[in-house]
């Protein structure tokens, strides 16, 4: 469903991402990990199509069309979910009615009706239950003071709704407590199918006891320098990356 050939991209005239590859399929989990500043959030960004970035070079195809020619909420309607690292909050707009906001632009964007309010929330319902968000939440204005836990509960209820086909989760490098690991591990377990794909971005090891990926990234000075199995994972957290670095900076 994805396809990144030699990916290039800038912010503010720096170079961050130096020619990234890679492939995801349906059904897939991978795990893109790194130091940190290696260039993990400038990826989903460049992916998300936030136009801070510059892409300078190379291509990225979702479902064979051009993804970097696609504005950002077609990317989305495409079926490209980017849960934000740091989710914004929007006072005075309910998470119910941000998400039927979402759905409607979706189903418009596809020559389809609004849906009704019954049977949105009827939809909202059921999704509750899947990621057991509570229905006070869901009617809090979006991620306003919402605690770690209730912003990454609230990013696996809406990757939920939309549905989509390949997400990506950019996780904190750090403050995220075991109980919202957990929400974000058994919401993306749950959420997994044959026809959707999941990129989990994450510095520490500690959130792939929860998700197991097929293939682990690491990503390094803007490139992914190497790719394994879950066992490469486990190497990292006995090893670190220093081992990693060194490899990558003596070829330099
Ligand atoms: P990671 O997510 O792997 O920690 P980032 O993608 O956040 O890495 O950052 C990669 C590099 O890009 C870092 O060296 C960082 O300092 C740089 N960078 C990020 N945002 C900006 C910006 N707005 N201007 C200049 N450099 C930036
Ligand atoms: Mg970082
Ligand atoms: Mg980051």
């Amino acid at each position: 469903m994805l396809k990144v050939n030699n990916l290039r991209a800038e912010i503010n005239g720096k170079e961050i991402l130096k020619g990234i590859n890679l492939e995801v399929r349906p059904g897939e989990v991978h795990a893109i990990m790194g130091p940190n500043g290696s260039g993990k959030s400038t990826l989903s960004m460049v992916l998300a199509g936030n136009p801070a970035y510059e892409v300078t070079g190379g291509t990225a195809e979702f479902y064979g069309k051009d993804l970097l020619a696609m504005p950002p909420e077609v990317r989305s309607h495409e079926g490209l979910f980017l849960g934000f690292q740091y989710p914004v909050e929007i006072p005075g707009v309910s998470m119910v009615n941000f998400m039927r906001a979402a759905v409607n632009a979706k189903r418009e964007y596809f020559g389809e009706p609004p849906m009704s309010a019954t049977d949105f929330l009827k939809m909202m319902r059921e999704k509750r239950a899947i990621v057991e968000l509570d229905n006070k939440l869901a009617s809090r204005s979006v991620n306003e003071g919402f605690s770690g836990g209730e912003k990454k509960r609230n990013e696996i209820f809406q990757m939920a709704v939309l549905e989509p086909k390949l997400s990506i989760l950019d996780e904190t490098d750090s403050g995220l407590d075991i109980d919202a690991l957990r929400v974000v591990a058994e919401g993306v377990n749950k959420l997994k199918s044959d026809n959707n794909a999941t990129i989990v971005i994450t510095h520490y090891q500690r959130l792939l006891d929860y998700i197991k990926p097929e293939f682990i990234h690491i990503l390094y000075k803007g490139r992914i320098v190497m790719t394994g199995g879950p066992e490469l994972a486990l190497e990292l957290e006995e090893r670190g990356y220093d081992w990693i670095k060194q490899q990558v900076d003596n070829e330099e």
